[in-house]
């Protein structure tokens, strides 16, 4: 297993691999759980070799807070990934490495699919998710790359990275990992209070009870429902809960679902912790 901290010697590294190679990446904030080893296992079947990246991007972080918060485990990180498989490759890079000295944001056009859900909540977030994304493109010049369905909207905005600068990597997009009361895996549920775990499955059993009720009722009174259970529950806040097309993220309801693309959205923020998920309103085949 390698392991590289310095942009100089992954470039060292990367130029000695053989071309005919299949190099797939899979980028990460660290603090893994199930749901990064599911993307990991996933690109050990497709590749040779296979790089994973940790780096906690300021970039996208518009709260600064939230970005001090976040939860780092490099060490445990790199036994859990020597545990999967001794071939994989790890990079660690430090801020300097990646940004120089100044850290800046580039602009990005999205076509819109950045101005919706997260977008409205976490101004220049996903200008920031490219930014890192596309320089961690340009190095590894990857031919796969895994990324969790857990973030949909992210998904699409790589998707459209990818059309416009890297036409030939493939995004593969990996099932969401769940614990046995729903919850998706999220590095951000380590900072969950004791109170809030307790009831923190309502997030998944709001997502199941609207596609339960999709056609029972409108998309108002299914978010009036849902935000009512959560809210329930002292320190819960729904932020919000949608009803968008998979493909275009533009609003949908069980009147114009033609193509069966209608996907549920919702961010709880419990104690303070903000958490995202996403359920497609059918199932798929
Ligand atoms: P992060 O470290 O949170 O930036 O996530 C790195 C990658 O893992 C992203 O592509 C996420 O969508 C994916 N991921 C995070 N949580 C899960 C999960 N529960 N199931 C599947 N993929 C996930």
């Amino acid at each position: 297993m390698t392991v590289i901290k310095k942009l100089n010697d992954l470039d060292i590294t990367l130029s000695k691999l053989s071309r005919k190679k299949i190099l797939s990446l899979v980028p990460t904030m660290g603090s893994l759980h199930k749901g990064h080893i599911s993307l990991i296992k996933s690109a050990l079947k497709y590749s040779d070799e296979v790089w994973v990246s940790i780096f906690v991007n300021p970039t996208q972080f518009n709260d600064i807070n939230d970005y001090k918060k976040y939860p780092v485990n490099s060490k445990e990180d790199i036994n859990i990934i020597k545990s999967i498989d001794q071939n994989l490759n790890i990079f660690i890079p430090s801020i300097d490495d990646i940004y120089g000295k100044k850290i800046i944001r580039d602009k990005y056009n999205f076509d819109g699919i950045d101005k919706v859900l997260e977008g409205i909540k976490r101004p220049g977030h996903f200008d920031g998710v490219a930014t890192i994304v596309k320089k961690l493109f340009e190095i590894f010049n990857p031919n796969f790359v895994f990324f969790g369905e857990k973030d949909f909207q992210q998904t699409m905005v790589v998707q459209k990275l990818i059309d416009d600068y890297f036409k030939d990597i493939k995004m593969i997009v990996c099932p969401t990992i769940r614990a046995k009361n729903g919850l998706a895996l999220s590095s951000r549920n380590s900072l969950l209070s004791k109170k809030a775990k307790k009831n923190i499955s309502i997030i998944y059993d709001s997502l199941l009870f609207a596609k339960q009720n999709f056609y029972k009722f409108s998309n108002k009174e299914l978010k009036k429902i849902i935000k009512s259970n959560i809210e329930k529950n002292q320190g819960f806040l729904l932020e919000y809960f949608e009803l968008r097309c998979s493909k275009t993220l533009k609003i949908c309801n069980h009147e114009n679902n033609h193509n069966s693309s209608c996907r549920a959205f919702i961010c709880v923020v419990a104690d303070g912790v903000r958490l995202i998920d996403n359920l497609l309103m059918h199932n798929e085949n």
